[in-house]
């Protein structure tokens, strides 16, 4: 069991002091990830500041035993190391941008985002930053709402040594820490993990859609393949706990998830290494995205495949 695991009550508020000396935590974005991770925070003993622009999220800390300031720059004013869990990039630029927020980071802190975001965006905001003292380390994490609760994210951490060291002990609270490299690194993993998410997802759904036709049935095709090697964590989580059942309620929006396909297919290209089957995966995630409700799970994509299929050639 990793340090993470350790209950409430642990030392991580101690050690997780920004450069600026301060162990308080803002926490900014309290959806369906960053609302259980910043109440690990609370339980911990973390003196942890959230704020949402959603009025339901903030109660919702509150709730939970959390201090809720009302502002970004409310938030963020006194902490030493500031914690983001949002949307993407462009929200992101968006809350550290504004000019109250900008006043309120003290050199000396440390900003964490921990959102799903662009690497190459990532970068040039940690050089603006690093240009008013204040340092970024990129950590988004994979795993989902269950294991945000639970403590036991994967969480990608990029950064320089010494950044990354000062919030160590405070990223432990979420999960096992890996070192993916330098500033923007996490950010890259992330999206090339969640393409091959998406892609496997694609995959296990077409091939178990196609199997139920052919008169199989999905939950023993699902065992089989659990045995052997087309497994995934599409047939192993995904389609056991979230299509099969039919509650389509993973926690894991269907538009942020093509968000970071995208990401990932844009960094495969500006490689040099065009992703093929990554593009046409995007294509249909983005079918998929274009008729679905704003708020559609990404599991969802396998309800969406079948009620696309068309008819059999056999009808
Ligand atoms: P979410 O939509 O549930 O939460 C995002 C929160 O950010 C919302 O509560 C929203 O009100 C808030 N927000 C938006 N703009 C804001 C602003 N300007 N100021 C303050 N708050 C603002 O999304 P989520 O599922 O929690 O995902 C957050 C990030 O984590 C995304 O980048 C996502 O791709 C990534 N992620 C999600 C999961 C998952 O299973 N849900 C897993 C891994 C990574």
């Amino acid at each position: 069991m990793s340090e993470a695991h350790e209950e409430a009550g642990g030392s991580a508020g101690a050690g997780a002091a920004g450069a600026g000396g301060s162990d308080a935590v803002a926490f900014v974005g309290l959806g369906r990830m960053g609302l259980p991770m910043a109440c690990r925070l609370v339980r911990a003993g973390v003196p942890a500041v959230g704020f949402d622009v959603g009025p339901v999220a903030r109660d919702a800390f509150a709730a939970a035993g959390g201090a809720v300031a009302d502002s970004a720059a409310a938030a963020i004013a006194g902490a030493g190391t500031v914690i983001l869990m949002l949307p993407d990039s462009g929200v992101v630029e968006s809350v550290l941008g504004d000019p109250q927020v900008a006043a309120a980071l003290r050199p000396g802190t440390t900003v964490v985002d921990m959102s799903s975001c662009e690497p190459a965006r990532t970068r040039a905001l940690a050089e603006r930053l690093a240009a008013a003292g204040v340092a970024m380390v990129d950590a988004p994490v994979s795993g989902g709402v269950a294991r945000a609760v639970t403590g036991e994210l994967a969480v990608m951490v990029g950064g320089q040594d010494a950044d990354v060291a000062r919030v160590e002990p405070l990223l432990k609270r979420f999960g096992t820490l890996f070192r993916s490299g330098g500033i923007g690194s996490g950010h890259a993993v992330k999206a090339l993990n969640n393409l091959m998410s998406a892609t496997h997802l694609l995959v296990t759904s077409e091939a178990l859609l196609a199997g139920r036709r052919f008169g199989l049935d999905p939950a023993r095709v699902l065992e089989i393949v659990n045995a052997s090697s087309g497994r995934s964590g599409s047939t192993e989580n995904k389609w056991p706990r979230f299509v099969l059942p039919g509650s389509y309620d993973s926690g894991f929006g269907l538009r942020l998830m093509l968000k970071d396909m995208r990401i990932a297919v844009d960094l495969a290209e500006q490689v040099g290494l065009p992703s093929r089957l990554g593009a046409d995966a995007v294509a249909v995630w983005t079918r998929a995205a274009q008729e679905l409700p704003a708020d559609a799970d990404h599991t969802e994509i396998a309800r969406w495949l079948d009620e696309h299929a068309p008819p059999s050639p056999a009808a």
